[in-house]
């Protein structure tokens, strides 16, 4: 049985609810867990706003026919869950004992937060190509974020990595910019919508090497980025051929280049899980019950947004499954509360007695519904 109180070992407060991310999942979940009276605390991580912060415009979001910007979005959902009551602040979660009760968050600046159920909403990160000298060069001609360094980089001939929609995305953010920019796709198909493809590829600034991948960055942090050298197969996936029989069929080409952008996917953030009962799969993705629910294997934690969504990874499934968090967060809050024999009318609240046990849109929570 859960020990359900308002404090740990007395003193230190516990939260109902704490988000983990701020990114569109986090913030959906934030506004329900706040009309639900439960006062979530939000931390917002080193990516605070997540990917959207990172887009232009985002088209395809129910609500907004004319496109809305992501920072935009982001800002008007945090407003929204802040005007019901979630609590922000800054915080990044190294590691977390969620083995007793209540869950453990140890931050990076070595403060420690209880709570009772947790929403784990922490996106997923750019990922590196892994060439050579990109430890060296990110932040100096190598970027993953075209909208953030794109600027830096006109009248620069300019090469993006990756064959999907942020590498479509960042291409034709680039062509505003850059004099020529070239999509490097280890495949010789997209993997990219039409849509995006289709824009890419009728942008008269836009060119393409397929099969190819970039194996080395050329430059330093004093002059930026001068050239790469790219590898090529006509099957595709050079690296991969490298050291092997057919490695003979790899050609080499030094391109000279101002710039190169990633937009390869992302890894789920899900690092200070590792050492948790927590089950992640071989990608580090949070996987999630079969069916919809947004529960983990471990009662009380639930994942929402890209860090538990290999497969959609939209910003509206994003809020969707942020609700879904909340929603399942709440009523396992209620079914502890009632296994420890009271209810949360009984005064047993994060932050002692909120004195009104009616959720914002006036329907009884389950567990005091009688
Ligand atoms: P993604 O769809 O997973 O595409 C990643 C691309 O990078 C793939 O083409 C992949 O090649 C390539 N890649 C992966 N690792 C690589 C490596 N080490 N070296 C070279 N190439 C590598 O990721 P994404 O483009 O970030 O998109 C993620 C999701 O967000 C998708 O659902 C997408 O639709 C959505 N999104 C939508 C928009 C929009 O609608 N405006 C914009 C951005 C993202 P392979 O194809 O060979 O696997």
């Amino acid at each position: 049985m859960n020990d359900v109180t308002d404090t740990h070992d007395g003193v230190e407060p516990v939260r109902d609810v704490a988000i983990v991310g701020s990114g569109v999942a986090g913030l959906s979940a934030a506004i329900y867990v706040a009309r639900a009276d439960l006062e979530p605390l939000v931390l917002e991580g080193p990516e605070p706003g997540g990917q959207l912060t990172l887009t232009t415009e985002v088209e395809n979001y129910l609500g907004f026919p004319e496109g809305v910007g992501g920072m935009e979005l982001i800002r008007r959902g945090k407003e929204q869950a802040e005007r019901f009551g979630a609590e922000f602040v800054h915080g990044t979660v190294e590691a977390a004992d969620l083995d007793g009760r209540p869950f453990e968050l140890e931050l990076a600046n070595g403060d420690t937060l209880y709570t009772r159920a947790l929403i784990v909403a922490t996106g997923a990160s750019a990922r590196w190509v892994g060439a050579e000298n990109e430890d060296e060069l990110m932040g100096y001609g190598v970027s993953t974020c075209a909208t953030c360094d794109g600027a830096f980089h006109r009248g620069d001939d300019v090469l993006v990595i990756g064959g999907g929609d942020s590498a479509m995305e960042e291409a034709l953010f680039l062509a505003k910019f850059a004099d020529s920019v070239t999509v490097v796709h280890r495949r010789d198909e997209l993997r990219a919508s039409e849509i995006m493809a289709g824009r890419a590829r009728e942008h008269e600034q836009i060119y393409f090497r397929w099969n190819a991948e970039l194996l080395e960055i050329h430059g330093s942090r004093e002059d930026g980025v001068t050239g790469a050298t790219l590898v090529s197969h006509p099957d595709g996936r050079p690296t991969e051929k490298l050291g092997t029989d057919a490695g003979e069929d790899v050609a080499r080409e030094r391109v000279d280049v101002g710039g190169i952008f990633y937009g390869v996917g992302h890894v789920p953030n899900t690092d200070f899980l590792r050492e948790t009962p927590v089950d992640l799969d071989d990608d580090g993705h949070l996987p999630t019950e079969t069916g919809m629910t947004t529960r983990t294997n471990v009662p009380g934690v639930f994942g929402a947004g890209d860090v538990m969504d290999p497969r959609y990874r939209q910003a509206v499934t994003a809020a969707g499954t942020g609700s879904m968090a909340a929603l399942d967060a709440e009523a396992w809050l209620d079914a502890e509360a009632e296994r420890a024999g009271g209810d949360r009318a009984d005064g047993e609240r994060a932050d002692g007695d909120r004195g009104n046990d009616e959720r914002a849109d006036g329907e009884a929570p389950e567990a005091l519904a009688d």
